[in-house]
């Protein structure tokens, strides 16, 4: 079967064709224009979206070589996301099923970070554990199979990697800050500053805490020190980016002592993240794990998983009618 997978939840217009479980393309626009508001504007979003999907669309069917008319569904991220943006990818959807006469396919955004696993080879095994980290989601989910997943655990406050970003402007870096740090992270020392680490019961989280603390600590030095943050970027970087990546794997071995689940994924944004890929590896060494990491490309916002995830529910036959509406807050 041809799937054609539409991802449009945030501020990536992302298409994917996935043949019989194999993708063969995946298209990705990015939406440079949030960079100078130092966050994704909403209404921006969508309008990018709507310029940018007809042309995705096209070069990911030619990319992978077939014709519009060997499409068999339309799978298409119904939510969690930004309203506006899910309108433009959920609409552009269901009028090419309608179009086509083909079956539309609704997916979970965040089942869909987890499928992503799905897309290569080494596939985890299931029930597995996945640490989804994202731009508006940290969770801990206990995969049964394709599309019965438990949650066990997330964030009460801030996402990780919400938490990556909004440190990131304390450091008076660009957005998404994400990535810098990271690349800031490789060069400091991850133990200069001591940040504090928040007790939080059972396997959830919190990040605001550690925002104030950073917040506090970087207006503090400025006032003996105008140059602090310059002359301090790498430590700073490294000593946040120890901070975050221990508060998530803390919880993260926590929740494979009380299930007793070897085999753990990481999934979403974050995972792309140099500290938090070899603290894994470490770990799982360690605890005799089998890790499970995503090639950079399926870990931020992708299509592919959209896709792959749109192929699962095909097999299974699980279509949505026409009056399927995009839901910004969503349910696993
Ligand atoms: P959600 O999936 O919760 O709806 P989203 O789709 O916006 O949110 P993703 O695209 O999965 O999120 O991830 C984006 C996040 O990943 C951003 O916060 C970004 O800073 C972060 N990120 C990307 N690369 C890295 C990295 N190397 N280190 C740390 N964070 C990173
Ligand atoms: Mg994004
Ligand atoms: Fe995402």
């Amino acid at each position: 079967a041809i799937i054609l997978g539409i991802e449009s939840s945030c501020d990536e217009t992302s298409a994917s064709i996935c043949i019989d479980g194999e993708i063969k393309s995946n298209i990705i626009a990015s939406q440079a224009i949030h960079a100078k508001y130092g966050g994704v504007v909403p209404e921006l979003a969508s309008r990018a979206h709507q310029q940018n999907i007809i042309p995705t669309v096209d070069q990911a069917i030619a990319e992978a070589k077939i014709s519009k008319k060997d499409i068999d569904a339309v799978a298409f991220t119904r939510g969690p996301g930004l309203l506006g943006s899910l309108l433009v990818g959920t609409s552009f959807s269901k009028s090419f099923a309608l179009a086509m006469g083909i079956p539309l396919i609704e997916v979970n955004h965040m089942q869909a970070h987890i499928l992503a696993h799905f897309i290569e080879e080494p596939k985890p095994q299931f029930p597995f554990l996945c640490l989804t980290v994202s731009g508006g989601h940290t969770q801990i989910v206990l995969v049964k199979n394709y599309f019965e997943m438990e949650l066990l655990g997330e964030t009460l406050d801030d996402a990780a990697g919400e938490a990556f970003d909004k440190t990131a402007k304390i450091l008076n870096l660009p957005y998404p800050g994400g990535p810098l740090i990271d690349k800031h992270a490789k060069l400091g020392n991850p133990k200069a500053f001591k940040l504090p680490e928040p007790q939080i019961p059972e396997l959830n989280f919190s990040f605001s805490g550690l925002k104030t603390a950073i917040l506090y600590l970087v207006r503090d030095e400025l006032k003996e020190n105008p140059n602090f943050l310059q002359e301090r970027m790498d430590d700073l970087c490294a000593s946040v980016q120890d901070r975050i990546v221990t508060i998530l794997l803390n919880k993260l071995k926590k929740a494979a002592k009380q299930t007793g689940v070897k085999d753990i994924a990481i999934a979403g944004g974050v995972s792309a993240n140099s500290g938090l890929r070899s603290s894994l590896l470490a770990m799982g060494e360690k605890y005799n794990w089998n890790v499970f990491i995503p090639k950079f490309e399926f870990c931020t916002d992708n299509a592919a998983m959209i896709a792959i995830a749109g192929y699962h529910k095909f097999l299974a036959k699980d279509f949505v009618g026409q009056d399927v509406t995009p839901m910004a807050r969503m349910e696993m």
